[in-house]
């Protein structure tokens, strides 16, 4: 039987089908079959929830004696932009001077194609591993992400399931691969607050009360002084304003109400409770300061409303799986990579709850990008690199 021990085949395989969220395009079918000659069971999950699309997923198990493995990713892909831009149609896997170009080579068609052609290398040569490997493949990564990965997580979990390691094949380095493993990710968190003024003519301000003027007032005390300086394993704590709407057309008016929304990206200094109580504190105590509203009484009137749910910060600490991925990224390559907390959240963030979690994969510079593309020859290192990572964290039991 034949084995998809090429990358560059699985990966052509996967970008031929058009998964973009929330279709699933033929992606799942594609690696089902691949998955099913290698003895895996392939289960696919459909997750629905009013307000968004039903997605497809895949859960596939090969079970063995001993720990079990989880490599989590997404076939899902954004939207191709402007097609007539690309230098070769997104889907068609089309290899051009040792590139593969298509949407998904890099954002992770390519790291589910390595780590499925380093598993069947694998178990070519050496047999089963000695323990279980699951794949938990979400289509509603790039989405809204809630018929995915949380849901595949906890229907599997259900069925009994428990991990010991789980390695996510999102593309993590910035410049050549072996730059960077992430061992954790920051959390985040976003608000919005609202200002409540009198609305008046711009000439009799005293008859007025100008939100904007509490607006800036609050949004000072969000940005200065700062959170923190980081801490070991984090970069700092940031806070972007992401926007400022009033919303009034008029120059001789004073608004009746202004709003402001903030994103922020936090460390392990904090917990989503910590964060919220330290903004909170920062309003109450700027409510009263008079620099932008000289002669003003009253505080500032205004509400803070929180969006969605925070996602929380993470940092992984299993030495083994760390020191056994690193070591397998230097073996292959000859560069020991960065242990890195950085960038915006992923799924790790869901699987953190299940078992420990790091994320490596491939070259990041071109996700989501047209002419999204990844070199033949970092497949093949990348392949390299899960192979080893699989035989030596099944090899220390
Ligand atoms: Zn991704």
């Amino acid at each position: 039987m034949m084995l998809p021990k090429d990358p560059a085949e699985n990966l052509a395989a996967l970008i031929r089908c058009p998964s973009v969220t929330p279709a699933e395009g033929g992606a799942l079918t594609a690696l089902e079959a691949m998955l099913k000659p290698l003895g895996f069971t392939v289960e696919r999950p459909v997750f629905s929830e009013d307000g968004t699309p039903d997605i497809e997923n895949l859960y596939a198990r090969l079970s063995g004696n001993g720990p079990h493995l989880m490599f989590a990713g997404h076939t899902d892909v954004v939207p191709v932009g402007d097609e007539a831009a690309w230098k070769h149609p997104p889907f068609s896997a089309t290899v051009d001077n040792g590139e593969m170009y298509g949407r998904g080579a890099v954002d992770m068609k390519g790291g589910i194609a390595c780590f499925v052609a380093a598993l069947a290398r694998h178990i070519e040569t050496h047999g089963k591993p000695k323990g279980s490997i699951s794949l938990l493949i979400t289509g509603d990564e790039e989405g809204p992400a809630i018929n995915g990965t949380t849901k595949l997580l906890d229907w599997a979990a259900g069925k009994g399931e428990k991990w010991d390691a789980s390695i996510v094949g999102e593309p993590t380095n910035p410049d050549a691969l072996g730059d960077m493993i992430k061992i954790g990710r920051r959390g985040s968190l976003s608000g919005t607050i609202t200002v409540n003024g009198r609305q008046g003519h711009a000439a009799y301000p005293h008859l007025a009360d100008n939100p904007v003027r509490g607006l800036m007032t609050l949004v000072d005390a969000l940005l200065v002084p700062d959170f923190d300086e980081g801490t070991k394993d984090f970069q700092p704590t940031n806070l972007e304003v992401t926007t400022i709407d009033v919303g009034n057309p008029a120059t001789n008016v004073i608004p009746a109400k202004a709003s402001a929304s903030f994103n922020i990206r936090f460390n392990d200094t904090w917990g989503a409770e910590t964060i919220q109580a330290e903004i909170h504190n920062r309003l109450d105590v700027a409510c009263g300061r008079k620099k932008y509203r000289k002669g003003r009484k009253e505080p500032i009137e205004f509400e803070l409303t929180w969006r969605d749910g925070p996602s929380h910060v993470f940092l992984t600490r299993d030495e083994k799986l760390i020191e056994t991925l690193s070591g397998s990224v230097e073996a292959v390559t000859g560069r020991k990579p960065g242990l890195s907390t950085s960038g915006g959240t992923s799924d790790a963030r869901f699987i953190k709850d299940h078992c420990p979690v790091v994320e490596f994969g491939l070259v990041g510079k071109t996700m989501h990008m047209v002419d999204e593309r990844v070199a033949v020859a970092d497949l093949e290192t990348l392949t390299d690199i899960y192979g080893r990572f699989i035989q030596d964290w099944f090899e220390r039991g």
